[in-house]
């Protein structure tokens, strides 16, 4: 039985969140205008129109270069890549072919084992999407909005091994991206592209196996299914005495399997050359320093600053830094109630629950940072329990008034008057006979369980509204007697 190893390079397309399209003035918001209402000579690609490139895609690109640890080239060039297809008006796009804006890079990231690897980024390329086909039965329509909108390309190394370490090198590639805001970076979006490239070869081999190119892909589990699916089929025709060829393959979501797109020999002769409308691409060192003052904080720097600042625990802060937005929240949450473990305690339960069943982002959560930070607040002060407090937060989610009004006018507040509670430990003790004899009979050991069930029935009798400490405590002065 031979043995196989797997060899992944991916390459994403992010298309940039600029406001205006890479060679001309035109609006990049192409999915909320009516099709081809964003257009002009430039990026429909009329003869004679001079492309110029937009000073804030180079900005952008330079975001992604140091966030991706690349090597900046300070001089690099646009090229042309030549073919036909009803969504390229001009004949050809306009990429960075001979030399890139940037290279040699790297990304690191952690699997679930806890295995760290590091996949070297080869290059990142500046270049234009294309107009969108819109393929019906029997007509094909072409928005041009799409056009020229700016997108980075990124190419990685054949470093990748699995699917897992693929998924696990795009969520982190996202996630980093996010942080320097120059992308949605969102796959349903189409701002978040990815195609790869697969091959397999025997353990202990020098020369990779034949890749296969897969397109397609349209969510991170997509690219790992097909990449399991690429390697297995590879790995039968290979031990079944077959040879792969190049050829580029599509991934099927419904049927889960790739299926031929083209061979090699119809691969296409791009031609590349060197765009005479534009000049080269010049970056001076202090624009990089200029930018790199302006890059917000990376998730690394968040990361190691908020294991100092808040003293939370490592899982705490991991699952709080996954997106700058949540993080953002748990800072002004902290700032209004200054107890950094309750708030993240509460974020990672309640608020992420809530995110999950309504399918929201944080910026669409109805309850402010401000308002759980006072729920805290309300709790930290013994004013509710932590029980009373998720109704609050219930109540919160629909409710215009603050927490501290929802608690008053809904009387939540928490019954710390001793008579009170006593009476309410009276009665359950007098109707529980049977379980304050089991209390009375058990051993040390077991006496804790038997009394938490009693004070279950206090708390349920003032409907979560007895301070728990004090039950406990008419309890235990109770039993001593
Ligand atoms: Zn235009």
């Amino acid at each position: 039985m031979k043995e196989w190893v797997s060899v992944i390079g991916l390459e994403v397309h992010l298309q940039l969140k600029t406001k205006t399209k890479i060679w001309c003035g035109c609006s990049t918001e192409y999915d909320k205008s009516l099709p081809n209402t964003h257009t002009c000579p430039i990026c429909l690609g009329y003869p004679g129109a001079l492309p110029k490139l937009n000073k804030k895609v180079l900005e952008y690109a330079i975001k992604a270069a140091l966030a991706l640890n690349c090597k900046i080239n300070y001089t690099s060039g646009f090229d042309r890549k030549n073919y036909y297809y009803p969504d390229t008006p001009k004949n050809y796009q306009i990429t960075q072919f001979e030399k890139p804006y940037c290279e040699n890079g790297y990304l690191d990231f952690k699997l679930s084992s806890g295995k760290e690897i590091r996949t070297r980024i080869t290059r990142i390329q500046i270049e234009e999407d294309a107009a969108k086909n819109i393929h019906s039965s029997n007509e094909t329509l072409i928005n041009f909005n799409r056009s020229s909108i700016p997108l980075l390309e990124i190419i990685s190394d054949p470093d990748l091994r699995s699917s897992e370490e693929a998924y696990e090198y795009l969520n982190t590639l996202k996630s980093i991206i996010k942080y320097t805001k120059i992308s949605d970076v969102s796959m349903e979006l189409g701002s978040l592209r990815c195609d790869a490239n697969i091959s397999v070869m025997e353990k202990g081999a020098t020369v990779f196996g034949q890749r296969i190119e897969v397109k397609n892909l349209n969510s991170f589990k997509g690219v790992a299914k097909a990449i399991n699916y690429e390697i297995n089929r590879q790995i039968e025709i290979l031990e079944t005495g077959g040879e792969i060829f190049q050829e580029t393959r599509l991934w099927d979501d419904n049927m889960q399997v790739t299926k031929l797109m083209r061979s090699k020999a119809e691969a296409m002769d791009y031609g590349y050359f060197s765009e005479p409308d534009l000049q080269k691409l010049v970056i001076s060192e202090k624009m990089i320093e200029d930018i790199k003052k302006d890059m917000p904080e990376s998730k690394k720097d968040k990361l190691e600053r908020f294991l100092k600042e808040y003293q939370i625990p490592e899982y705490d802060i991991a699952q709080l830094c996954t997106d700058m937005e949540l993080a953002d929240y748990y800072e002004a949450v902290v700032k209004k109630s200054k107890n950094p473990k309750l708030s993240s305690n509460w974020i990672m339960s309640e608020v992420m629950r809530v995110l999950k069943e309504q399918n929201k982002n944080i910026e669409e959560l109805s309850i402010s940072a401000n308002d759980l930070g006072e729920i805290i607040i309300l709790i930290d002060k013994g004013i509710i329990s932590n029980k009373i407090a998720k109704e609050v937060f219930e109540i919160k989610l629909t409710d215009l008034r603050s927490p501290e009004e929802i608690v008053s006018t809904n009387n939540m507040g928490q019954i710390t008057d001793l008579a009170i509670i006593e009476k309410m430990v009276d009665k359950v003790i007098e109707s529980n006979v049977k379980m304050v004899e089991d209390y009375q009979n058990a051993d040390e050991g077991k006496k804790p369980r038997v009394l938490k069930g009693l004070m279950g029935q206090v708390i349920k009798e003032s409907k979560g509204k007895a301070n728990p400490e004090i039950v406990a405590r008419l309890f235990e002065e109770k039993f001593k007697v």
